[in-house]
């Protein structure tokens, strides 16, 4: 078989890889919880089910234009307007199929072979492989031990004459860290003077706590829609819970834009109609629903922090935002990988080692399930890491034997 280099370079997603693993002990029987969650379990919205089986009663369901339909678009202008302050036109927006494509669609657009893009670590586990993808460099930077932040002058020492690009999620998948206003003032700043796209993955941005308040990157530059440096990126996946539906967003310059219309129309066209008729009645519907998700995710938070108490050796920088926490389980172990494989072969839980995310010894564990899994799913983990516990535990009749990592 002859399989390019380019193609081989590209790593297996971690969390589909940790999904089906699960699924195969799920289908054996075994008990197993999941905090490896990356979505909300909530249901659809009902205005997201309701304009998608009206556009299938229609029984027109054929190509859109490529950068999505004008009333999805006028509705992400809306949300942008109320959650952005800012006003946008139609031509600087592009739907796309989820995040990722957006994603992907603006380094496409941006990338020259040899070029680099900063990435800030711990990040999402896709922006390297795309960075790769486009035949660039991904430049990630570590931030000081034991914090999840960075100092813009880190940032600035890793600014070479290829840079293209930075990217920021705010609030922070996997460390759930919402960045503070004025690190985003001074990286917006250096973006627009030196003329580096600032690509800001806004998907969490309504999930904050503890009153905690995100802020718009557009808030820290004078300069207007067409000539800005910050693009934005969001969606329906976390907010509405609709990562099934597979809808995000682009909000850029028109010129730039027009490029990712021409990418996405030789690779996957539009977005179905259908899923795009969804998205717009999550995002003109009842947006209380959002909130009520933000204060379920409030509380499992609050659970899931206080169920980690119980770990003496375990280092927990409580999450500003999104549904994740990334403690430090370095008292346990360097290998990141080793200690999720172990957790989920002696335990049965689910976790996402912190490596795939550009941090180890760190790994991830998801508040977005149900309370009883998060406390049960962390006094399993407290009992296969802890030398002084009993050497078997039952769940129902299985039982759980003690091993050491
Ligand atoms: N950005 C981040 C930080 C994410 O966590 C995800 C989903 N896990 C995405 C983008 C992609 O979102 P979507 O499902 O809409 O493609």
């Amino acid at each position: 078989m002859s399989i390019s280099l380019q193609a081989r370079g590209i790593a297996p997603s971690p969390t589909f890889a940790l999904n089906e693993r699960a699924r195969l002990l799920r289908e054996k029987g075994e008990p197993v919880i999941n905090l490896g969650l990356g979505e909300p379990k909530n249901k659809t919205p009902i205005t997201a089910v309701l304009s998608s089986v009206a556009k299938l009663r229609e029984g027109d369901v054929k190509y859109t234009r490529v950068d999505g339909i004008p009333s999805l678009k006028k509705a992400v202008i809306r949300y942008t307007e109320e959650n952005y302050g800012r006003v946008v036109a139609p031509e600087n927006i592009i739907i796309t199929t989820g995040a990722k494509q957006s994603i992907f669609n603006i380094l496409y657009t941006l990338l020259n072979p040899q070029d680099e893009v900063i990435i800030l670590a711990p990040y999402w586990v896709s922006y390297p492989e795309m960075v790769k993808m486009c035949y660039a460099t991904p430049v990630v930077i570590i931030p000081e031990d034991g914090t999840f932040y960075h100092r813009m002058q880190e940032i600035e020492q890793s600014v070479s004459s290829y840079t293209k690009a930075i990217v920021l999620n705010s609030p922070n998948n996997p460390s759930g860290a919402l960045y503070p206003a004025d690190f985003i003032a001074e990286i917006v700043d250096f973006c627009e003077r030196k003329g580096i796209y600032l690509i800001m993955d806004d998907i969490y941005h309504k999930l904050v706590y503890e009153h905690k308040q995100w802020e718009p990157a557009w808030n820290f530059t004078d300069k207007d829609i067409e000539n800005t440096r910050v693009i934005v990126v969001n969606g329906v996946s976390k907010l509405y819970g609709m990562t099934g539906f597979r809808i995000g967003w682009v909000i850029a310059p028109r010129k730039l834009v027009q490029i990712m219309i021409n990418v996405q129309a030789q690779m996957t066209s539009n977005p179905s109609i259908v899923l795009q008729s969804a998205a717009e009645g999550a995002l003109t519907g009842q947006q209380g629903l959002v909130e009520n998700l933000r204060l379920t995710f409030e509380n499992n938070r609050k659970v899931m922090l206080n169920e980690l108490k119980a770990f003496t050796d375990l280092k927990v920088v409580p999450p500003d935002g999104t549904f994740y926490v990334l403690p430090d389980f370095r008292a346990y172990g360097e290998d990141s990988t080793k200690i999720s494989n172990f957790l989920l072969e002696k335990a049965l839980v689910v976790t996402v080692p912190g490596k795939d995310f550009g941090l180890e010894g760190y790994v991830r564990l998801s508040f977005a399930g149900a309370v009883k899994d998060i406390t049960e799913g962390i006094e399993r983990l407290r009992w296969a890491l802890d030398p002084n516990a009993p050497n078997e535990i039952y769940i129902g009749d299985r039982k759980l034997i003690r091993d050491w990592l």
